[in-house]
C-alpha cells in the first residue's frame, strides 16, 4: 500500500475519535514564514520528504508542485501525529497570507478550534498579526504563538542570549497585549494569552527546521545556550535532528489546542444564534455523529474533475454520499455526490465524515462560502464578519 493510502486510512480511523482530533489554522503576517512552517509539518507527518521541506522556493512553480504531488498554499491538509503514545488527527487549514485575503482568513477560523500565529522574531508583531488574532478570538479560536526566524537573531544579528531573550519576551508581551485588548470583555482572559511556561509559545527556525518550547527542552534536555552554539556553528542539521520543528509544533498543537468536544460547547453559542435548548444545539455541543447533519461551509474550491467542492466543518451528524441536505438561503435540498478529506492539494474520497472533522463535499451546488448545510431546516450560522485590514506599511 502506498504511503499516502496508509495516511488516509489512519486519518479515517481517527475521524471517529474527537478527543484525538485537532482542527487548526496557521496564520501570519505575510513573509513571516507560514508556508515554510506548514511545509515542515507536512514533512514531519511523512507527507513530503524532509529534504524538500523548508525549501519553500521549490514550490514556486507548478511543475515543482506537481512533481512533489502536493500543493500547500491555501490548502487544507489532514495529517496524523503521535503525541505521548496516542495518535492524533490534525486537520490543518492554511490561510492565505496576503492582506487581500482577509475574508478567507476569517472563514478559515470558523472551521478550526486553534490558531497557530507565526511571528517573525526580527520584525515582531505586525498589523496582520493583530488582524488574525482578532479573527481568531472573535470566533472563539484559541491562539498559540510560534516565533520564527530565530536563526537570524543568532547568525545574522549576532545577538547574545540576554539580548535575544529580551527580544523574544517583547514579541510575547506584544502579542499578549493585543490578546488582552481583544478579550477584555471575557472573564477568562488568561485562558487566551500565551506563555512559554504554559507551553503555548514555541520558537525556532522554519527555514532550518528546528524548534523549541518549554516542554521540548524538558524532553530533549537541550537548553538555549546549546541551541545558540549549534546555530552559530552552522550545525543546523544536528539541531534539526535533535529538536525537529515539526515535533515541537505538533506536540504543542495536540497538548494545547482544544479538541472538538472541548471547543464546540464554547464556540457554538458564539457563532450560532438558534435555540440553545433544541436537540440540534445539543447535537452540536456534543459533537454527536448520530445527530442531525450540520456543516458550515468555509470555502468553495474547484476541482477539474469533480467540479465545485464545498469544504467546511462538520459540527454534528455524519456526512455521507447520497444525503439530501438543506442549504441556507436557498429552497429545496442538494444531494451529496461524494465526501472526502484533504491531503495536500488533493481530495481523497472517504465513505463518511463524522462530526468534529473538516469535510470536502461535492454535489452541494447551491452552497457558497458561509452557507449552513444541514439535514433539517435550521437557523443558519452567524454570517462571518470580515475584519478590515489595518494599513500595511511593510510587506
Ligand atoms: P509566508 O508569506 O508567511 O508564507 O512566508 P514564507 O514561508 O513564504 O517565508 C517568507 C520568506 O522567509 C522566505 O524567503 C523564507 O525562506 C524565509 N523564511 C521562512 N522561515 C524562515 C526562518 O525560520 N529563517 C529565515 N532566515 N528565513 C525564513
Amino acid at each position: 500500500m502506498g504511503r499516502r493510502k496508509k495516511i488516509v486510512q489512519e486519518c479515517e480511523k481517527l475521524m471517529d475519535k474527537p478527543d484525538q482530533i485537532r482542527n487548526i489554522a496557521i496564520a501570519a503576517h505575510v513573509d513571516h514564514g507560514k508556508t515554510t512552517l506548514t511545509d515542515n509539518l507536512l514533512a514531519g507527518a511523512g507527507m513530503i520528504s524532509q529534504d524538500t521541506a523548508g525549501q519553500q522556493l521549490a514550490m514556486d512553480t507548478e511543475e515543482d508542485e506537481q512533481e512533489r504531488g502536493i500543493t500547500i498554499d491555501a490548502a487544507n491538509v489532514s495529517m496524523t501525529h503521535e503525541y505521548e503514545g496516542t495518535n492524533h488527527l490534525v486537520n490543518l487549514i492554511d490561510t492565505p497570507g496576503h492582506v487581500d485575503f482577509g475574508g478567507d482568513v476569517t472563514r478559515a477560523m470558523r472551521a478550526v478550534d486553534g490558531a497557530l500565529v507565526v511571528v517573525d522574531a526580527v520584525e515582531g508583531a505586525m498589523p496582520q498579526t493583530e488582524t488574525v488574532l482578532r479573527q481568531a478570538l472573535r470566533e472563539g479560536v484559541k491562539p498559540a504563538l510560534f516565533i520564527n526566524k530565530v536563526d537570524r537573531l543568532i547568525s545574522e544579528l549576532q545577538e547574545g542570549p540576554e539580548e535575544m531573550q529580551e527580544r523574544l519576551q517583547k514579541v510575547i508581551g506584544d502579542v499578549n497585549d493585543l490578546i488582552r485588548g481583544m478579550t477584555d470583555d471575557m472573564d477568562d482572559v488568561d485562558d487566551w494569552t500565551v506563555s512559554i511556561q504554559d507551553g503555548t509559545v514555541g520558537m525556532g527556525s522554519a527555514l532550518y527546521k528546528w524548534g523549541i518550547s518549554m516542554p521540548s527542552m524538558q524532553r530533549t534536555g537541550m537548553d538555549f545556550g546549546e541551541i545558540i552554539d549549534l546555530e552559530q556553528n552552522d550545525e543546523r542539521q544536528e539541531l534539526h535532528e535533535r529538536t525537529p520543528l515539526s515535533d515541537v509544533v505538533l506536540d504543542m498543537v495536540c497538548e494545547h489546542f482544544p479538541d472538538p468536544l472541548d471547543a464546540q460547547p464554547r464556540r457554538i453559542p458564539r457563532v450560532w444564534r438558534g435555540d440553545a435548548e433544541s436537540d440540534l444545539a445539543i447535537d452540536m455541543r456534543e459533537v454527536d455523529p448520530e445527530g442531525e447533519v450540520v456543516l458550515m461551509v468555509t470555502d468553495i474550491g474547484i476541482d477539474p474533475h469533480a467540479g465545485e467542492i464545498a469544504a467546511g466543518r462538520v459540527f454534528s451528524g455524519t456526512i455521507e454520499k447520497g444525503q439530501n441536505l438543506y442549504v441556507s438561503g436557498t429552497a429545496g435540498t442538494n444531494r451529496v455526490q461524494s465526501v472526502g478529506i484533504y491531503m495536500g492539494g488533493e481530495r481523497e474520497e472517504v465513505d463518511r465524515v463524522p462530526a468534529g472533522n473538516i469535510a470536502a463535499v461535492t454535489g452541494l451546488k447551491d452552497a457558497i462560502a458561509g452557507s449552513t448545510v444541514s439535514s433539517v431546516e435550521m437557523t443558519p450560522f452567524e454570517s462571518i464578519e470580515h475584519i478590515s485590514e489595518p494599513v500595511i506599511t511593510k510587506s
